[in-house]
């Protein structure tokens, strides 16, 4: 073992050489000896000793407890006084310097080393408890979570960093002094009304009680922490202090809440599809693997004939057993296959309805675990008995429709084309009668002969728009994909004659290729072009033909710098044997917008005009870009 160090400080030197014997008797080490406090000082650094003894009456500039102070404030070390009969006053004054003891002179040797052992421990001991508060002051200031320590009557005494920071304050000190101005819980309790609580708590026994609380932040936020709370006593069994830890839970309890909202969203959309499931208006039903229904919904219960509740356990053959068959060779397919089968239309006799024979559009879904496999079969069932009813009604209506519609087409084509041979000889007959025997007659009759060949050339011109008409409309032509420029050429080639007569300026985009009908389409552009010449003005007949693409539709406009028309007749022109002029303004029957109209609409198009009296018009029609339905 280090001996230890002591320095003596005395000015009597037989004294401090008896001194300096004995403690090497007693086994210490006397690392110097010195007279005056001024020599004290620089020894002290130069041999560093563990005790001091310091005679309290110097001579000297410095007395002893002049020195003991300095070496306690810089050193640090343990100083005994040596002393006589000092006076009272300076005994008061070395009392402050804090010393390990007192050795009265003329001393007794055993008091001496007693005192000095006694000394040293303390200052040990001294050390150690300090280095231990040190160790705990660390842990307090930066342990992660917030401590305090607080009165009874809710006043701080120390809080850590963590604490302060976690309610927003930059210092500790600032914490303290905010808080203190009023109480803990006036100043940082979401509700202060819960502190006697925690205050009976925790003076009633020793135990940590534990409670959410909520605190008011610095930025007026409030932080939900968990607060762990109890009580410190003194010896004596007082209350010293109180002491608690707090933890911010507040995203704790954002995401608890979170998780609960989630929860309750689930729980509501489950309630919701539970609804949807037992409300829906197809039928629904879930069997298990035994072919047990294990779940069905009112629509599919009614339709079977029995209350829902009544199906649990049972197999369809127990409930449907006339269509059980077909039910249960779809569910056996479902559960081996995994696959589900779409769409199968079942007919049958319900006990609900006996004697009805109804049909249904089944589907099976496998029914799987979380894990994949399937463990039963959803069924979906759609009543359609009514809907076929309707539907094979409208089937024998078209039918007889289109039967008349035929016979109609055939009469138009028989009338138009039967009655043009005796029209044709009334005509000739009459011309033949005009140009011989014309002036022959008086002038009435001349002009009867007039009128009966104009009639005759007008129901003429009537029949072969009839036959056009027939003739286009029961077109055995077939749909095909073909160039509208194609077409449009096609078209005006027929009409190059009045086209040159009349300087006609025809232009056009380039046209798409699609899904049409050959001689319908090129009517279209024949009535339409005919139109913009025949209802030109007095200037040069300009036509453009125009196409674009707009979403799942071309759009073609053929407009002209002609007469225009008064948007007033924008529909009625399209009627059939609709005309807005007299003949022997512009020649026609009323028939090519009607017909062009149809073709249109039997191409899954319409047509419609933009135009203004005076101002010419434009023609817009549409056809579909994808035309599956003709
Ligand atoms: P028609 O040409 O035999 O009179 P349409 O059915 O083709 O019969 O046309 C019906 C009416 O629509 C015409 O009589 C005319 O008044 C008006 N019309 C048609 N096209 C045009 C056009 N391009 N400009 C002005 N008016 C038109």
């Amino acid at each position: 073992m280090l001996k230890s160090k002591i320095l003596i400080v005395e000015d009597d030197a037989i004294e401090s050489m008896d001194i300096k014997i004995n403690l090497e008797n007693m086994g210490y080490e006397v690392s110097a000896v010195t007279s005056s406090g001024e020599e004290a000082l620089p020894m002290i650094s130069q041999h560093m000793p563990d005790l001091v003894l310091m005679d309290i009456i110097l001579k000297g500039k410095m007395n002893g407890v002049e020195v003991a102070q300095k070496i306690k404030d810089e050193y640090d070390l343990p100083v005994i006084y040596l002393t006589s009969n000092s006076e009272e006053k300076t005994l008061e004054k070395a009392k402050l310097t804090e010393p390990f003891g007192y050795v009265i002179k003329p001393y007794d040797i055993v008091l001496l080393r007693y005192t000095i052992e006694i000394g040293l421990y303390k200052h040990k001991m001294e050390k150690k408890l300090e280095s231990r508060l040190q160790y705990f002051k660390n842990v307090f200031d930066n342990a992660p979570i917030g401590i305090f320590h607080s009165t009874i009557e809710g006043k701080f005494i120390r809080v850590n960093k963590a604490l302060s920071s976690m309610l927003g304050y930059s210092t500790q000190k600032e914490l303290i002094n905010e808080v203190n101005k009023l109480n803990v819980a006036d100043k940082i309790y979401n509700s202060p009304e819960k502190r006697p609580e925690f205050i009976s708590n925790a003076i009633k026994d020793d135990k940590w009680h534990s409670y959410k609380n909520e605190y008011i932040r610095k930025d007026g936020n409030i932080m939900i922490g968990e607060l762990y709370f109890r009580s410190i006593r003194n010896t004596d069994g007082s209350i010293r202090y109180l002491e608690g830890f707090i933890t911010d839970v507040t995203e704790q309890k954002e995401l608890e809440e979170a998780r609960m909202k989630t929860e309750m969203i689930a729980w509501d959309r489950l309630a919701e599809i539970d609804g949807i499931y037992d409300s829906s208006p197809i039928g629904l039903c879930t069997l298990d693997k035994d072919l047990r229904y294990i779940r069905i919904n009112e629509n599919l219960a009614r339709i079977n004939g029995f209350p829902a509740i009544k199906h649990i356990g049972k197999t369809p053959r127990e409930i449907i057993p006339t269509i059980s068959e077909k039910i249960e060779s779809m569910a056996k397919k479902t559960l081996k296959t995994g696959r589900s089968i779409m769409g199968v239309e079942m007919e049958g006799i319900t006990p609900s309805m006996p004697g009805v024979l109804r049909t249904w559009i089944v589907q099976s879904v496998p029914f799987k675990d979380i894990d994949g496999n399937v463990i039963g079969i959803s069924f979906s069932v759609l009543e359609i008995t009514e809907m076929k009813k309707a539907q094979k009604e409208l089937f024998e209506t078209v039918k007889k429709l289109k039967l008349s519609n035929e016979e109609l087409q055939r009469f138009a084509y028989v009338v138009s084309h039967d009655f043009k041979e005796p029209l044709r000889m009334v005509l000739s007959f009459t011309q033949l009668l005009q140009s011989r025997y014309e002036g022959e007659f008086d002038n009435e009759a001349d002009e009867f002969i007039g009128f009966i060949i104009e009639g005759s050339k007008r129901m003429e011109r009537l029949l072969d728009d009839l036959l056009t008409y027939s003739r286009i409309t029961t077109t055995e032509e077939k749909y095909s994909e073909i160039d509208l420029n194609k077409i449009i050429e096609d078209s005006i080639y027929p009409l190059k004659l009045i086209i040159e007569e009349n300087n006609v300026e025809i232009t056009w985009d380039h046209m798409p290729t699609i899904l049409i009908n050959r001689t319908q389409m090129i009517h279209v552009f024949q009535n339409l072009i005919t139109n913009a010449i025949k209802f030109r003005n007095n200037k040069t007949p300009k036509i453009h033909i125009s196409v674009k693409l707009e979403r799942d539709q071309w759009i073609f406009g053929v407009s002209d710098n002609g007469i225009g028309i008064d948007p007033h007749y924008h529909k009625r022109i399209f009627e059939v044997f609709q005309r807005l002029h007299r003949r022997d303004e512009y020649d026609g029957t009323g028939m090519g917008l009607f017909l062009t109209k149809k073709i249109i609409e039997g191409h899954n198009g319409h047509i419609w005009v933009e135009s203004e009296e005076g101002k010419g018009s434009t023609f817009y029609f549409t056809l579909p870009v994808e035309n599956n339905n003709i």
